[in-house]
C-alpha cells in the first residue's frame, strides 16, 4: 500500500487482519454488487475496486451511486458502470438486459455480490404489516433469485465465479421481532444452499455471510441508543469478503457459511466461525 493512502480506513482496517490480502488480488475481475451505495456494500465497492476489480454498482439512489463511482474512478485504475435499479420493482427482463449489458460491457462476469437490504418493522409477527412482509422478501429473496438466475450464463462462462449472498445472524438462528428480515435472511441461506448443489461441476461457487454488527445506517435504525463508534466499520469486515472473490475463495466449500467478524484465513477452510452476537 502506498503511504499517502487515498483510503485510509481501509489501510487501518487491514492493519488489524490476520489475512493480508495480495494488492493485485481481483485484478481483472468484473464483480457486479448490489446496495453499492451505502454501508457495507460501497464499502465492498470500493475496496473491491482497491484491489482491481471492475465494478457493477447495481442500487436505487442515484446519487449514492453517483458517488462510489467518483471515488472508484479517483483512486484506481478498473472500469466501473452504474446500474440505478430499484429491487423491489425490477424484473427478470430488466436482469436479462443487465446481463446482456455486462457481456457488452465486460465480455463477462465473475463475481456477485447479494449485498442490497432493508430492515422492515421490529415488531411481532401478529403487529408485522403485510406490504413490508413482501417488500423484505422482494428486495432479499425473489430479487436475488431473479438477478442470479439472470446472470447464471455468464458466471457459469467465468473462470472462477464466486457468488455471496448476504445472511445474517438472525438469518441464522431466529429471534423475536425480526419478522421478514429473519425470514428472508433464512431463505437466503436456502437459495445459496440450492445454487451451490446445482452448480457444484461449475465455476461458480457460493457462500452466504454475516457482517456482524457494523456501523451502518441500517445499524442505527435497528438499534437507535448504540454508540455507533464502539461498532466494527465497514471495512474491517472486508477481509472474509475478499478472501471469498478472490482465487483463495476455491479453497472453500461450495455453499460455505461466512462469518466476517474476526474472519481467520486458517479456519476458513472449515466453513465458517461464528461466535454469539447481537447483530441484525
Ligand atoms: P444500509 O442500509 O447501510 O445499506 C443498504 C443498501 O441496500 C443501500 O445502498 C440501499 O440503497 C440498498 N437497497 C435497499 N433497498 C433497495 C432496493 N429496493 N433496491 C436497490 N437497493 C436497495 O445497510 P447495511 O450496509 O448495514 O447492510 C448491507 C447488508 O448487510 C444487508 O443485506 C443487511 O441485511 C446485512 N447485514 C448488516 C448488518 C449490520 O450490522 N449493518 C448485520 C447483518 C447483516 P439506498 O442507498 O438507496 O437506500
Amino acid at each position: 500500500m502506498p503511504a499517502d493512502h487515498p483510503y485510509p480506513e481501509l489501510q487501518r482496517a487491514i492493519s488489524g487482519w490476520s489475512y493480508q490480502p495480495d494488492p493485485a488480488l481481483l485484478r481483472g475481475r468484473t464483480i457486479l454488487v448490489t446496495g453499492a451505495g451505502d454501508g457495507i456494500g460501497s464499502c465492498a465497492a470500493r475496496t473491491f475496486a482497491w484491489y482491481g476489480a471492475n465494478l457493477i454498482l447495481l442500487g436505487r439512489t442515484h446519487a449514492k451511486l453517483e458517488r462510489v463511482f467518483d471515488w472508484i474512478s479517483a483512486n484506481t485504475a478498473t472500469d466501473p458502470v452504474i446500474v440505478p435499479c430499484d429491487l423491489e420493482a425490477a424484473d427478470r427482463a430488466a436482469f436479462d438486459q443487465l446481463f446482456e449489458q455486462t457481456i457488452d460491457h465486460y465480455g463477462k462476469l465473475d463475481g456477485l455480490l447479494h449485498n442490497a437490504g432493508l430492515l422492515g418493522p421490529r415488531v411481532p409477527l401478529a403487529h408485522y404489516d403485510s406490504d413490508s412482509w413482501r417488500r423484505l422478501m422482494q428486495v432479499h429473496v425473489n430479487a436475488a433469485f431473479d438477478l442470479s438466475a439472470a446472470l447464471m450464463p455468464a458466471l457459469e462462462a467465468a473462470t472462477d465465479a464466486p457468488v455471496l449472498f448476504t445472511s445474517s445472524t438472525v438469518g441464522r438462528q431466529g429471534r423475536a421481532y425480526w419478522g421478514a428480515y429473519a425470514v428472508s435472511k433464512f431463505a437466503v441461506e436456502g437459495l445459496a444452499q440450492v445454487m451451490a448443489d446445482e452448480t457444484s461441476k461449475s465455476s461458480i461457487r457460493v457462500a452466504t455471510i454475516n457482517p456482524g454488527a457494523t456501523r451502518t445506517a441500517m445499524r442505527a435504525a435497528a438499534y437507535p441508543g448504540e454508540d455507533p463508534g464502539t461498532l466494527a466499520t465497514p471495512e474491517q469486515r472486508m477481509a472474509a469478503y475478499l478472501y471469498f472473490m478472490g482465487p483463495e475463495g476455491k479453497t472453500l466449500p461450495s455453499p460455505t457459511r461466512l462469518d466476517a467478524r474476526d474472519f481467520d484465513p486458517d479456519a476458513a477452510g472449515a466453513g465458517s466461525s461464528q461466535p454469539a452476537g447481537s447483530s441484525g
